[in-house]
């Protein structure tokens, strides 16, 4: 079974997947008794997400694809900063104040955030949100933001201020104004989530892609792939060129780059991607895919890898035996580095 992974489609082309791919597709597997259904692209946690299943039943497999995507619309009521009613809005606004009380899930993904801060030296941190506001706003004015303001969300960054109470489930901002941004985690997340739910209502195998990050588990429909998925990553350098295909087994990818969002201020481009140690947009990298074995690992390591750049990055991710990267430079375009263990994914 063969995937191409929509990293940087242009939105014309992502209208025709939806409305080719607009009824469900089911199909009845070679593989005795499996059936699987593919759903449509749907819009969700800013991006387009697929979500295939493979089950025993076209009813359990349609259940499966259902749950899913409730699991990621909820996490993205519950922890986008885009709207205002989520439950990360309450904390960014008041969490300054006085503790405030939040669900286990929002908990979980603030600990795990906290703890790849520490892995990665701080490249990673989701409390970089009002940098991040800076330049969005910046984007925006089309006016690149001064040292001043530059300075002042600066002052509010900074993950040992955040001050989480596992047991009483509560968040606190040791610093006014502070922001959390879980712009750089909550999609992987919702993704293992999602996987989960698949899972526990009967699938066998399954894939969830939101916007290019992806969970693959259990078995294809195919039994000539039988646990094997494969992906196409896409070659940021080109529209429609892939740059290798990926064979993935109960495994998660996420990619993150420069190339796949960025405002433009006059002529210079700037990633979406904040260095939190200098206020300013990531570039080294256009574009950074982990595998690992939980999307959420996968989505936090890439964001933090697109900061710490390729030397540093590699190295972090060569130390840890479970994860492996695929990067390519701003510089290089074409050429990609690899793990030494990335290897064994990447079909000849
Ligand atoms: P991703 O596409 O997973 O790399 O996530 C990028 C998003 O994460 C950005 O749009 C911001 O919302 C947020 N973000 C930016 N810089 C960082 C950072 N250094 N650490 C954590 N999250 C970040
Ligand atoms: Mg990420």
């Amino acid at each position: 079974m063969e995937r191409c992974i929509l990293n940087r489609t242009p939105r014309a082309a992502i209208t025709i997947v939806a409305i080719v791919t607009a009824i469900v597709v089911i199909r009845i597997s070679t593989q005795p008794d499996v059936y699987s259904v593919d759903s449509p692209f749907r819009q969700v946690m800013g991006t387009f997400a697929r979500v295939s299943a493979v089950s025993g039943s076209e009813k359990t497999a349609q259940l499966c694809v259902d749950a899913a995507f409730d699991e990621l619309t909820g996490v993205d009521d519950m922890m986008s900063d885009y709207k205002a009613d989520s439950e990360l809005s309450e904390v960014n606004n008041n969490a300054f104040g006085e503790p405030v009380k939040v669900s286990g899930a929002l908990m979980e993904v603030l600990l795990a955030a906290v703890e790849y801060s520490r892995q990665t030296g701080g490249a990673f941190d989701v409390t970089v949100g009002p940098v991040v506001d800076l330049w969005r706003q910046a984007g925006k004015d089309s006016q690149k933001p001064t040292d001043e303001q530059l300075a002042a969300a600066k002052a509010k960054v900074g993950y040992e201020n955040l001050i989480l109470d596992s047991q009483s489930l509560t968040v606190r901002f040791r610093v006014e104004g502070m922001r959390l941004d879980l712009g750089g985690i909550a999609k992987g997340y919702a993704i293992d989530r999602a996987a989960e739910a698949m899972r526990a209502n009967g699938a066998l195998g399954g894939m969830i892609d939101v916007g290019g990050d992806i969970q693959c588990f259990g078995i294809t429909p195919e039994p000539e792939t039988r646990e094997n998925w494969v992906i196409g990553l896409q070659d940021p350098g080109s529209d429609t060129g892939l740059l290798v295909k990926l064979k993935l087994t109960d495994t998660a990818v996420a990619t993150s780059g420069d190339y796949r969002r960025f405002v433009l201020i006059g002529d210079d481009r700037f990633s979406h991607i904040i260095n939190p140690q200098t206020s300013i947009a990531a570039g080294k990298l256009s574009s950074v895919t982990i595998i690992a074995p939980t999307a959420m690992q996968a989505d936090a390591l890439a964001t933090a890898v697109s900061v710490m750049g390729h030397e540093k990055g590699m190295e972090l991710i060569e130390s840890l035996p479970d994860a492996e990267a695929i990067l390519i430079r701003t510089a290089a375009k074409g050429e990609f580095l690899t793990t030494s263990g990335a290897q064994r994914y990447i079909q000849p």
